[in-house]
């Protein structure tokens, strides 16, 4: 095995033991990007020289004993994360040459934890997305083919990791920009309860469900990671102050005396049926570890897409209102202000991005505010209900297939904004109900390309998301499986 092969906790195992420095594995992990990004194109930058730096730096802090989770271990941010002096351009071309003066809460924590930048990773502009095709850039391809999507709008960072390009990354998820490419690039990828881990410096699409997370090659680093980011944040009055939990402590815990609910309403005509199968088998998986399975139902799960597209819109129409070629970025020069305003968003926001916003200002706009964003904000808590209504009879995790379907060919849904916000139909309930959901590998389709399963758990409750799907990934093998390259 190459070093960067290796998971978190075995780089940093052998980083402990002197078998190797953080500076030759920083090596080994960006020769590998050097080998493989030309195709699989999972990085907007890749910063090898402040990566180097950062490494010598850990090494130091290795030899004086000084030595946290992540000292010396590559990870790569997804580039919606402000970094002081690099690069964030959510892959716009309205932040085109934007550095951002500061660290964002969660770049800053990595780096005082010691940990290495690899690069800022590819993802759907502004993260408005399923399959990191909306990028100024160009496409991430999916590493297990690289014909088909990676999924998104994290999917820079999902293939980075299934590439072997990092031992970690960051993504975030607002609908399932996580746990979606997570599953179709076969790693895990857990978005944390709402306010479990600060904003503070992600550039912002809609602020009331957007979460950082972690992917990862296993549940161990997971849990790892997510330790790492979590918790309160003065910049960030929704972060929650909440204690953090111990999360690899939990890791071990199992499944035996859990009810976990399987939802009817996610178990539908129109998931590809080798997803279905390999969901189906892992579920047992679950109850052979001594899980108790309960049908259920979470009744208003058919509002959840055209709820989440009315409050993400919303929000996202007021969030981009601050490109306005003033104060970021791009900045096209015409006739009056007004103009300038007009040309620079014009030239600088993708279609997508153009779409969301003219849907949320009218979704906002007097007249339609009471049919449409207040509506969605009622039946926002109907899906919170149906979810609470679960957990208080007695289920600890709701288990449900992650994406309908496997990777799908680049192209093949691009020009069609529906069966695109269609990929997202079982992560983005999650996400209106401020819950923590979990993708982890599972199997593999008809395509040959990996298929993950889903759990949601409590809000705040991640360690028994750990440890179901840790109790998962003991029993099976999917998650060390790596694509050909
Ligand atoms: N695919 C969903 C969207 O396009 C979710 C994106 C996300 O989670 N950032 O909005």
């Amino acid at each position: 095995m190459e070093p960067y092969q290796w998971t978190i906790h075995e780089a940093r195992r052998r980083l402990d033991n002197k078998d190797i420095s953080s500076v030759e594995l920083t090596r080994s992990v960006l020769a590998r990007v050097k080998a493989v990004d030309g195709a699989v194109k999972a990085f907007n930058l890749v910063t090898d020289d402040r990566a180097l730096a950062d490494a010598a730096d850990a090494d130091r802090a290795i030899a004086r004993g000084e030595t946290g989770v992540l000292t010396g271990i590559p990870i790569a941010l997804k580039d919606n994360m402000d970094t002081a002096g690099i690069e964030t351009t959510c892959s716009s071309r309205i932040l085109a040459g934007y550095k951002p003066p500061f660290d964002g809460t969660v770049p800053a924590r990595l780096k005082a934890g010691g940990a290495v930048l690899v690069g800022k990773t590819n993802l759907d502009e502004f993260a408005m997305g399923s399959s990191t095709e909306n990028s100024a850039t160009g496409a991430t391809r999916n590493p297990w083919n690289l014909e088909r999507a990676p999924g998104g709008s994290s999917g820079g960072s999902a293939a980075a990791v299934a590439a072997d390009m990092c031992l970690g990354s960051l993504g975030s998820d607002t609908g399932g920009s996580i746990r979606q490419p997570a599953a179709l690039c076969g790693v895990v990828g857990l978005k944390p309860t709402y306010g479990r881990v600060s904003r503070y410096g992600l550039v912002a699409f809609a602020s009331s469900l957007d979460q950082i997370g972690p992917f990862t090659k296993d549940v161990r680093d997971s849990a790892l990671l997510l330790e790492a980011i979590s918790g309160a944040d003065p910049l960030d009055s929704t972060c929650s102050t909440r204690p953090v939990d111990d999360y690899a402590a939990a890791l071990e815990r199992g499944v035996k005396g859990l009810t976990i609910g399987v939802p009817r309403e996610y178990f539908i005509k129109g998931t590809d049926p080798s997803v279905e199968k390999a969901v189906q088998a892992s579920i047992r998986v679950l109850e052979g570890q001594g899980a108790t399975l309960r049908e259920i139902s979470l009744p208003h799960t058919a509002y959840a897409v055209a709820c989440y597209y009315l409050v993400a819109t919303a929000e996202a129409s007021s969030n981009l209102g601050r490109y306005d070629g003033v104060r970021y970025g791009l900045r096209e020069e015409a006739g009056d202000l007004l103009e300038m305003y007009m040309a620079t968003r014009e030239a600088g926001f993708g279609t997508e991005v153009k779409r969301r916003i003219m849907l949320g200002t009218y979704a906002l706009s007097a007249g339609y505010y009471d049919a449409y964003y207040r509506k969605a904000q009622q039946v926002r808590t109907l899906i919170l209900r149906d979810f609470t209504k679960a957990f208080d009879a007695g289920v600890d995790l709701v288990v449900t297939p992650t994406s309908p379907t496997g990777a799908f060919r680049i192209g093949e849904k691009a020009d069609d904004p529906l069966q695109m916000y269609l990929s997202d139909i079982f992560t983005i309930s999650a996400n209106l109900a401020g819950l923590p959901g979990i993708s982890v590998p599972c199997g593999f389709d008809d395509n040959g390309c990996p298929v993950g399963l889903q759990l949601i758990g409590r809000a705040w409750d991640e360690s028994t998301l750990l440890a179901a799907a840790r109790a998962h990934e003991a029993q099976t093998s999917f998650h060390t499986r790596r694509p050909d390259l």
